[in-house]
């Protein structure tokens, strides 16, 4: 190499403003340089390789496009080199000591005025190349265009405080070469296995090799080793890439060592254009129930096959933390920050598609893989049911994906979908039944189930923990109400509303008793529309929480406000006429409170003195 005149030139005055900025507050990792230094390097081999597609002669002899990564510890220096497209002089001026690049201005302009103090907003824009400063205190790029002449590489120098020295170099190899003089508390990116890592860690799916020497007694050799993955999968056509390939890069994903059930790849191509790579795992990671669910780590935003950061958070919804995958994005802007992605127009476009993407995953295994469907709704399907609430826009397509256990259903399973159950509905009913319990077993043996069971109308059972909470999200589903069994007033129609004026007005002595009997302990005693078989049951107005839920919240210390319950009777029922004829205050008291109570508890609410209840129960028992 042989220099010839050399130039000395000022940055423009806001290079040196941006190269402060980047400098001093940029990147809260130092280490980023390099991911940025591979990124542009994998720009160079990109861009050649674009153009040798009309001129194969630019590629020469040398067609193997690759980024090396090597230091030298004595000399304290780090390279960075690749054999893509290069720089001549101007472009070297233009792209690296101008604010020519729409990124540098656009960075200036936000940056001016009262938002200068933010230098976290530096991170939208393409300022990569400056990041070189943070570790360096000098910072020399060799580089020769493809096509051009070795006599024709150039040699630019900076220590990045406000000059840079440009001459002409002879280069025997095209592409560019960057060193990175380190500063002086640089030492640890001195290391092999540093670089390595950082290499994995960062740039593991761009696609072309990244070199390291490989090392002997410490000492880097002559001979290279690629460190990276140098394919990025997603980027692969669907046809190319096999089940078990599609299956080891979920498992390199690292939280999961198991198969994945499902995934979707996805490219979309106009004027956004992004690839989705996006993966159901089989089953819940052992913590998920139990804070695990507020890492969300697992999906990984790449922009051109850059690793930019773990963004789950930002690419999708709460209720489908579960999915893990890959978003690579070919419009954003490298080194966007966090808080940039919080409120990206672009991006919110992306977390929409990958909704879709993933509902459409799931109803796909619904439709033609059940055992599999099966499968994610054991281990995800109370999940899902938090987006009846979090996703609106979406919550007809994911109420068609739930599935509950049924009246006229195979016992506890819960394979009943929505479509189901109105494929089933007599002619006349619009309203979808259901009711809610803690288990199984409280569901299916609920008093308030019995009117249903003799008119022979299907009810859906819902017994886990988030449903009761659900369904008030879901009053509504292909155009039927969505009514809870316990709930309200039922629809009679005329004869059985006459009877049921007819048993009230016959059973008000009794009515009136029973108020008397059991005084603030319920708000009303009422005969039931709902009972053939059992005594007694609760009613719930229509915006009361299911007692059963009640009383979990207040176990999780919240304050739940004392309601009086109104107790529906069945007056035909043996125990009410033994009310009706008890002449014994006591004794009718007694009987009172035990109808009250096994409402209650059949409703899986808390006993409000349960030692009491056990001993009426025995002076009952034992027939005073
Ligand atoms: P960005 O990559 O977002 O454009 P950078 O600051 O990282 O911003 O780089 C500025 C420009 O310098 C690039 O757009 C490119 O034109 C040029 N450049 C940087 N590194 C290289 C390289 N290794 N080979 C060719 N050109 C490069
Ligand atoms: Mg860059």
């Amino acid at each position: 190499m042989t220099a010839t005149a050399t130039e000395t030139r000022s940055f423009e005055a806001e290079v040196a403003q941006v190269l402060h900025l980047v400098t001093h507050s940029l990147y809260s990792h130092k280490e980023i340089f390099l991911r940025e230094l591979v990124s542009n390097a994998s720009d160079a081999c990109d861009k050649l390789r674009f153009e040798a597609l009309a001129k194969p002669e630019l590629m020469g002899g040398d067609s193997e496009l690759h980024i090396d990564v090597s230091w030298d510890e004595a000399a304290r220096t780090i390279t960075v080199r690749d054999n893509g497209i290069g720089m001549n002089r101007d472009e070297v001026v233009a792209n690296i000591g101008t604010i020519a690049s729409s990124g540098t201005r656009r960075f200036l302009e936000a940056m001016s005025g009262e938002q200068k103090a933010d230098a976290r907003l530096i991170g939208q824009f393409g300022v990569g190349f400056y990041s070189a400063f943070v570790v360096a205190d000098k910072v020399t790029v060799l580089t020769r265009h493809a096509g051009s002449a070795a006599a024709d590489g150039v040699k630019w120098e900076s220590d990045g405080k406000g000059e840079y020295t440009l001459e002409t170099a002879e280069l025997a190899e095209r592409g560019t070469t960057i060193v990175l003089h380190l500063g002086a508390d640089e030492d640890e990116f001195l290391k092999g296995w540093k670089l390595k890592s950082l290499i994995r860690t960062y740039s593991d799916h761009v696609a072309f090799p990244i070199r390291v020497p490989e090392e002997k007694d410490g000492k880097p050799t002559d001979q290279w080793e690629t460190v990276n993955a140098a394919s990025a999968l997603w980027a692969k056509p669907r046809s190319e890439i096999k089940d078990d390939e599609y299956k080891a890069f979920y498992k390199s994903l690292g939280h999961d060592f198991n198969d994945p059930l499902a995934w979707t790849h996805n490219r979309v191509e106009g004027s956004q254009s992004f690839t989705t790579l996006l993966y159901i795992p089989a089953q819940p990671p052992f913590d998920w129930m139990m804070g695990g669910r507020d890492e969300r780590k697992g999906l990984k935003l790449y922009i051109k096959r850059v690793f930019i950061m773990d963004a789950a958070k930002e690419l999708l919804p709460n209720y489908l933390r579960f999915v893990s995958g890959v978003v690579d994005a070919d419009d954003l802007p490298l080194n966007v920050s966090r808080e940039i992605l919080q409120h990206n127009r672009q991006l919110e476009r992306i977390k929409g598609a990958c909704v879709k993407r993933v509902l459409d995953l799931i109803e796909k295994l619904a439709k033609d893989e059940p055992e599999k469907f099966a499968t994610f709704l054991k281990a995800f399907g109370n999940t899902l049911k938090e987006g009846i609430s979090e996703d609106t826009a979406n919550r007809d397509r994911i109420a068609k994906l739930l599935r509950f256990a049924s009246t006229k259903g195979d016992g506890a399973k819960q394979s009943v979908s929505l479509d189901d159950y109105i494929g089933r509905m007599a002619v006349g009913q619009d309203t979808i039944w259901y009711i809610t319990a803690d288990t199984y077993a409280a569901a299916v043996g609920s008093p308030q189930l019995e009117a249903f069971k003799a008119k022979g109308i299907e009810v859906l059972l819902m017994f886990d923990r988030i449903d009761e909470w659900m369904v008030g999200y879901l009053s509504e589903y292909e155009g039927k109400k969505l009514h809870n069994v316990a709930k309200g007033e039922l629809p009679l129609d005329e004869g059985e509303k006459k009877q049921q004026e007819e048993a009230a007005k016959a059973a008000e002595p009794l009515l009136k008793k029973l108020k008397e009997l059991l005084g603030d302990q319920v708000g009303e005693v009422k005969v039931s529309a709902r009972l053939t078989d059992s005594p007694s049951c609760l009613a719930l107005s229509d915006y009361e929480m299911a007692p059963h839920l009640a009383r979990l919240l207040r176990e999780a210390g919240q304050e739940m406000p004392a309601t009086k319950p109104t107790l529906e009777i069945n007056p035909q029922h043996a125990l009410l006429k033994r009310v009706e004829t008890e002449t014994d205050e006591a004794k009718a008291k007694d009987l009172a409170s035990l109808l009250l109570e096994q409402a209650e508890i059949a409703a899986g609410a808390q006993l409000a003195d349960p030692a009491a209840f056990v001993q009426r129960l025995n002076r009952v028992l034992l027939g005073g």
